[in-house]
């Protein structure tokens, strides 16, 4: 697809060069510290590298810009708070290598747009803010000044704020997420979509409605102490590799461990602890005590069949499987829950979670015995058209053991980037509460908007409506981590002028509104230095520990400006500083904090209690069983074992990501657990399904989606044959994308179906 620039909105769908090795049977280990310091070593140097991960994640550095997962509350490992992913994401934004003003002089949008994702990724940091005027081919430097005022004015010509839409990436620390959120609203939008509404937002919404909080409830060290903990939908060896450390002192506590996944994952397996030479020598820890290869979707049906066989236990042995004195106390609606069971058929539930009765029995026995329960899920759950029911049979299945509220037990969303949660916490939703708007309004003297915004999905609507005139993103990449890639390509370029404010190249720079601009930012690793001297941030991890992260490189270029001083700046030019100070915000975060303190519920002390080095815990009242219902008590839900079939022939296709990448970033072409190496335009299918199909091993296919009717199409990828469900297929985001269409949605969440997309194959040639 073009556009008046010619620009291409998919990334090239032509072949690197596929290996295939075996799956790994074991993660991290030797391989994940070689693979750590290859990428530490190509991208910043060997010494630079260690010498700045030796920071990351200490009580005195600065948070990792991977993923979400907390860092422990006492002791960190001298030898570093870090994993592979961990290393690669510190790799990529303290690079060595520039994008200046020569670059994009030499290179045009049109061609950049030609480029992969990964060659526009390791290009380097972006060095100046750039303009590309209107009919252009080419970014030009423009200066902070000029750029503010451009964005400024063009903020001005609206004929109304709700043209503006304002995006946030979940990179953003807590002081810009809160700045840029009353930006928006001063300017008189809660058009605020983020990246929350393409993953967890269907964890939010199945939270909020039955334990009254829209974040998980355990810690760090529930996870350690917990008798049983199932992993549903997740990858952690990858997406959250961390994460297996707890996993393994779980094991080592005498804890059982189920994961739920239609793909066997090397990070549920074994895990190697890579600072532990004894455990490098012993082979690791195995860690998944029982793996059920769920279909894609069969997960509710699961749970019910589970829950079928705990009833038929406590009908037997009364008040020794549930917990009946907190069910009595704390709980509304178990007597149709029970009765929901009841009527469900245990034959039934096995059949549509596409398992066996004796693997199924083996894990009810679990939770038939075990008191201290934990339940870890991600966009498995999330993003399906029940996602939201999802987490509400996790919920159920919890509150019939009591598990939430105590040690070692409880809910565990777990987190994708490293502050999605705290920005949500900051007032980053198209959907605010009126008690956080009304202080707003009292603090600054200014009248919020109540209408509701636009969520992810909406504003791409909306833009295609012709509805929104600037878009501003607050880092990320919108083109690549939204559905629909080719809708979502012209709902952009339907927008009169695009903002990104970026470290790093991507393809939404490169497929943009009429005018563009890119107002390139530090990082989490850069020094900070405004007015008032020397600043930090402030991040919430996915258990909801609030803490500084202060960096310490010098930045890349001496044009970069902070986050929370480029929205000041915007935010002055567009609507001056008579009613909010941006300037004394800008020279001191403790001013901004002082804000978040007198607006947010759980910030008292904030600038003294952010100083205590690791942070201090958020109230969460599920944690405390003090449910934030309307009646303060934990609600049992009824949910439908959802039964969605394709046509014979098709496949239900999920979206994946690589060892290599995170969210859509690409760290590299391998994916080394799943043993698939140099290749990223590949489909996973279960050999039965390729027998049928007259299918050979890397044999070329295009999929096509069908939905509603509506056609969808991702050309040449290459058939790799690997042990998921039948029926069930696996392609990498975000370059299956495309085939994730608008319209398919969860009900309840509004999160993009990525894990439910109905294709058939067409053989290549
Ligand atoms: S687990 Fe997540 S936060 Fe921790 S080092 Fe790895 S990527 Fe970073």
């Amino acid at each position: 697809m073009s556009d008046k620039r010619n620009v291409q909105i998919l990334p090239p769908e032509t072949f690197a060069n596929l290996k295939l090795t075996k799956m790994k049977d074991k993660a991290v280990g030797i391989p994940a510290i070689i693979s750590s310091m290859r990428h530490i070593s190509k991208e910043m140097g060997i010494w630079r590298g260690i010498k700045l991960l030796n920071k990351m994640n200490q009580k005195d550095g600065f948070d990792c810009p991977g993923c979400a997962w907390p860092d422990p509350d006492g002791k960190r490992s001298g030898l570093g708070e870090y994993c592979e992913n961990g290393a690669k994401a510190i790799a990529e934004e303290a690079t060595k290598h520039r994008v200046t003003p020569e670059f994009f002089a030499k290179h045009s949008v049109e061609w950049l747009s030609e480029q992969t994702d990964f060659f526009l990724g390791k290009a380097g940091r972006i060095t100046e803010p750039m303009y590309l005027a209107k009919g252009s081919s080419h970014y030009e430097p423009i200066s902070w000044d000029d750029a503010f005022a451009k964005i400024g004015e063009k903020m001005k010509s609206l004929n109304s704020p709700s043209e503006a839409v304002f995006y946030t990436s979940g990179r953003t620390s807590n002081e810009a997420a809160y700045a840029y959120q009353l930006m928006a609203r001063q300017f008189g939008t809660n058009n605020l979509p983020d990246c929350s509404n393409m993953c967890h937002e269907s964890s939010g919404a199945g939270l909020s409605q039955t334990v009254g909080i829209g974040k998980g409830s355990v810690t760090l060290e529930d996870l350690y102490e917990s008798e049983l903990i199932m992993v549903m939908g997740q990858n952690p060896g990858t997406n959250h590799p961390r994460m297996l450390t707890a996993l393994e002192k779980c094991k080592k506590n005498g804890g059982k461990i189920v994961s739920v996944n239609p793909i066997p994952e090397t990070g549920n397996n074994t895990f190697v602890d890579p600072q532990n030479p004894l455990a490098i020598m012993k082979g690791g820890t195995k860690l998944t005590d029982h793996y059920l290869q769920v279909k894609v979707n069969g997960d509710v049906a699961l749970l019910k069949a589970i829950m079928i066989l705990m009833l038929e236990e406590e009908d037997k042995r009364p008040g020794e499987v549930f917990d009946l004195e907190f069910i009595a106390t704390l709980t509304e609606g178990y007597e149709e829950l029970v009765a929901d069971i009841r009527s469900a058929s245990f034959e039934a539930m096995i059949e549509q979670s596409g398992l066996n009765e004796k693997e199924v029995r083996e894990v009810a026995d679990l939770f038939i015995s075990k008191k201290k329960i934990i339940i870890c899920w991600a966009m498995g759950l999330t993003q399906h058209v029940n996602g939201v029911d999802n987490v509400k049979e996790v919920v159920n299945i919890l509150l019939l053991k009591g598990s939430i509220g105590k040690p070692g037990a409880g809910t565990c969303p777990v987190r994708g980037h490293s502050n999605v949660q705290g920005d949500r916490t900051m007032g980053i939703w198209e959907k605010p509460k009126e008690g956080f708007l009304s202080k707003l309004d009292t603090r600054f003297g200014i009248q919020t908007p109540r209408e509701h915004g636009v969520d992810a999905v909406e504003s791409i609507q909306a833009s295609l409506d012709g509805k929104v005139k600037v878009y501003v993103f607050m880092g990320g990449n919108f083109i690549s981590a939204t559905p629909d890639s080719k809708l979502t390509g012209e709902a952009i370029q339907n927008c009169e002028m695009t903002v990104q404010v970026s470290t790093k190249l991507n393809r939404s720079h490169c497929v943009t509104g009429d005018e563009a601009i890119i107002l390139p930012c530090l990082a989490r690793s850069d020094k900070d230095e405004q007015k008032s001297g020397l600043q930090f941030v402030t991040v919430e991890n996915s258990m909801g520990v609030v803490h500084k992260s202060q960096g310490r490189l010098d930045p890349p270029s001496k044009h970069l400006k902070s986050e929370p001083a480029i929205v000041c700046g915007m935010a002055h030019a567009a609507m001056g500083s008579e009613k909010v100070n941006w300037k004394e915000m800008a020279d001191n975060y403790d001013t901004i904090r002082d804000h978040i303190e007198a607006t947010i519920a759980g910030f008292d002390n904030y600038n003294t209690k952010v100083r205590v080095p690791k942070g201090f815990y958020l109230p969460n009242g599920a944690r405390d069983r003090n449910f934030g219902t309307p009646d303060s008590k934990a609600h049992f839900s009824i949910v439908k074992a959802p039964n969605r079939q394709v046509k014979t022939g098709h496949l239900i296709m999920m979206t994946i990501r690589t060892h290599d990448q995170y969210n859509t970033t690409i760290y590299g072409m391998n994916d080394r657990y799943r043993g698939i190496e140099g290749e990223r335009r590949v489909v996973l299918m279960n050999p039965e399904d390729m027998k049928e199909q007259g299918l050979t091993n890397t044999q070329v296919v295009n999929l096509v989606g069908e939905f509603d009717g509506e056609i969808r199409r991702s050309n040449n990828y290459k058939v790799i044959s690997y042990s998921i469900a039948k029926g069930c297929c696996a392609t990498y985001f975000p370059e299956a994308n495309v085939l994730v269409p608008l319209k398919s949605v969860a009900k309840g969440s509004n999160t993009p179906v990525s894990k439910f997309i109905e294709i058939k194959l067409e053989k290549v040639g």
